[in-house]
């Protein structure tokens, strides 16, 4: 079972910084680190590490070539991925305060620019999986195509919105949301939502994944660790969990190996830098 991953692909420019600026202020970054984000990368490299098949479907800029030789030296084949010309890569400007507070600036660039008959190329068949995010173009579109072609729909609504939820909705097989994306999709469509299942994610206190069609609802609590950086859990856990459906495992196993590596994921600096790999978690879970 292959996952294809309709998804952006990010830099990540961050600035460390004393204070955030106020407007018309000019300051000095204390320090510059340039990292791999974007939802969609992020959850390629989550799944890629956790050991499936991940084909990533997304473009980028004509340069920034690291990017794509970072996402293949994690596992994810990137052969699908075009490199439009005239294109920014997209990427985030991404201020912290020494007190951890951040201001973020997000560039879609090539993310927003795919072309239409990307989806398409991909091969996608019976019991493999779409996972799609709200950061890029045709999703609805992308999922429409896995839906008839017999694969599974994991959409990760975020960043929340709610035009875009709704376009997608009919196609989602499961939904992935945070505390505050769920609170945000109950007030708009109700809690009997058109999915198979529910996969909710709560920070520090856990995830839960619910079953719409027999009413099973798992819980997992999150494994205690000390956070330095939360950026990127939540793709984190989406790319295992998608990974442990694709080979198979039952909810609770891949609840369980999911909050284990997003656990070990918010120990370190990064997002998709900070995915840890299959070894590492099964070593956390001993
Ligand atoms: P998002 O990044 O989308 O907001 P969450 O904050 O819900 O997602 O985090 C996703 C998952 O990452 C959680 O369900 C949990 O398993 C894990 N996680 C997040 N923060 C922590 C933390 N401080 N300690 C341990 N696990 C965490």
């Amino acid at each position: 079972m292959t996952i294809y991953n309709l998804g952006s692909i990010n830099i990540d420019h961050v600035y460390r910084l004393q204070a955030l600026p106020r407007a018309g202020e000019t300051l000095h970054a204390r320090s510059y680190t340039q990292g791999l984000g974007g939802k969609g990368a992020n959850q390629s490299v989550a799944a890629a590490r956790a050991g499936a098949r991940v084909v990533h479907l997304g473009a980028t800029g004509a340069g920034e070539g690291w990017v794509l030789d970072r996402l293949a030296a994690a596992g994810v084949e990137t052969s699908a991925i075009l490199r439009l010309a005239d294109i920014a890569t997209g990427h985030a400007i991404i201020l912290v305060e020494a007190g951890g507070e951040n201001s973020i600036i997000l560039h879609g660039g090539a993310n927003l620019a795919l072309p239409a008959d990307l989806p398409g190329r991909a091969g996608l068949g019976p019991g493999d999986i779409l996972l799609i995010q709200n950061e890029t173009n045709l999703q609805a579109e992308a999922a429409a195509l896995a839906r008839r072609a017999g694969a599974r729909v994991i959409y990760s609504a975020a960043p929340f919105e709610i035009a875009a939820l709704r376009a997608v909705l009919p196609h989602v097989s499961i939904l992935a949301v945070n505390a505050i994306e769920a609170r945000d999709t109950f007030a708009a469509f109700g809690e009997d939502l058109p999915v198979e299942a529910l996969l909710i994610t709560r920070g520090a206190e856990g995830a839960e994944f619910r079953d719409l069609r027999s009413g099973q609802v798992w819980h997992q609590p999150a494994f205690a660790v000390q956070a330095v950086d939360t950026t990127g859990a939540g793709d984190c856990f989406a790319g295992w969990f998608a990974a442990g459906l694709s080979r198979g495992e039952d909810p609770p196993t891949a609840l369980r190996h999911a909050a284990a590596a997003a656990a070990l994921q918010v120990t370190r600096r990064g997002a998709g830098d900070a995915m840890p790999g299959r070894a590492e978690v099964l070593d956390f879970l001993k």
